[in-house]
């Protein structure tokens, strides 16, 4: 396995607030490598956004609180002042937020936007920088970047718009990117695109990303190594194939059920995951999925709701259940052959 670009280990993130403690991240740990795509999926409030939130040090330091350690190519970043990590976003590390409306201002060109974070960066010239945001705009496939590059965001549609963001992300040549759900709202056909300029980018650059979704289907189609998050921790990881093939926690088989495949049977029903997540103000005891999980009887004295499941990683590959291998085997037996005969 190549050499981690970012190494997250053991991270905690609190927040407090008027009702009590957030305990949005508890004791996370993963790699990043270059030029590899690291999907992190989950429901709503599982900790992924925080988690990312929290690399780039975008988190609200004054109520919260970070435990842990975060090394981006070597250096801390939990540690690291303001300034420092000022500098590392957008250069070394950047970020495509899902609401590209919301993100770029209304009342500036996208170019000089774009020109902006270059200039930023890299102290270039004025017309070095409006040079490199059309050839930016260019790459992320806007046509007529030239002319492009002096229209306001509300003069482009939503795709463009989502390219422009990435242009923006990626004009300093990160090393890292942390895409956030970035074409939840898009059309299919956009998604699709912007899917595969990623995917162009990184083989390009070598970039290692961060893939933030709670799609399994973009999961399928972008990464190559899965995290799967509930109620802040992980609860599985492993390659795609790994993960999506052949699931070994409740919560990713739950996920993968209520997903329709086009390979299917129509007359299998998709199933929901009862329930709703656990709040992170007071999560439940033990493993935080068993208030919801169809297979928290079947382990005895009733341990998944005292006792934690640890998350045991070989090669990659791990889950946190305390159902044992032999369990799963008979319980989960029927999902290859419901899903994909
Ligand atoms: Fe379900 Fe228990 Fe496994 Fe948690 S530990 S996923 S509740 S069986």
């Amino acid at each position: 396995m190549s050499t981690p670009f970012l190494s997250v280990r053991d991270l905690h993130v609190h927040f407090s607030t008027e009702d009590g403690v957030v305990k949005a991240v508890d004791g996370l740990s993963f790699d990043v490598v270059k030029g590899k795509t690291l999907g992190i999926v989950g429901e709503s409030g599982s900790g992924k956004s925080v988690t990312n939130l929290a690399i780039l040090g975008l988190h609200n330091r004054e109520h919260t609180t970070l435990e842990g350690e975060i090394l981006l190519d070597g250096q801390e970043l939990l540690t690291a002042g303001e300034r420092d990590l000022e500098k590392l976003r957008g250069n070394k590390m950047s970020m495509i937020f899902q609401d590209a409306l919301a993100s770029l201002s209304p009342y500036h060109t996208v170019g000089a936007q774009i020109a902006e974070t270059y200039r930023k960066h890299t102290g270039a010239s004025k017309k070095e920088a409006r040079d490199r945001a059309i050839e930016m705009l260019r790459r992320v496939g806007i046509p007529q970047p030239d002319v492009r590059v002096d229209d306001y965001p509300h003069q482009f549609s939503g795709g463009m718009r989502q390219r422009a963001m990435i242009a923006m992300a990626l004009v300093c040549d990160p090393e890292l990117l942390i895409a956030d759900e970035p074409t939840t709202a898009l059309d299919v056909t956009v998604q699709a695109q912007i899917m595969d300029l990623l995917k162009d980018l990184q083989q390009e650059f070598g970039t290692a990303i961060i893939f933030i979704t709670h799609d399994l289907g973009v999961i399928a189609d972008i990464a190559d190594d899965v995290l799967v998050m509930y109620g802040g921790r992980c609860v599985e990881r492993g390659t795609k194939k790994q993960v999506l093939s052949t699931p070994d926690h409740p919560y990713t088989l739950g996920l993968l059920n209520s997903m329709p495949t086009l390979d299917g049977s129509v007359d299998v029903p998709l199933t929901p995951i009862p329930g709703s997540p656990p709040s992170l103000l007071n999560p439940p005891s033990g493993c935080r999925f068993h208030p919801r999980c169809a297979f928290a009887e079947k382990v005895s004295d009733g341990r998944c709701s005292t006792e934690r499941p640890k998350l045991d990683v070989v090669e990659g590959r791990g889950s946190a259940c305390l159902l044992t291998a032999e369990q799963k085997q008979d319980l989960f037996a029927d999902f290859a052959g419901t899903r994909h005969n």
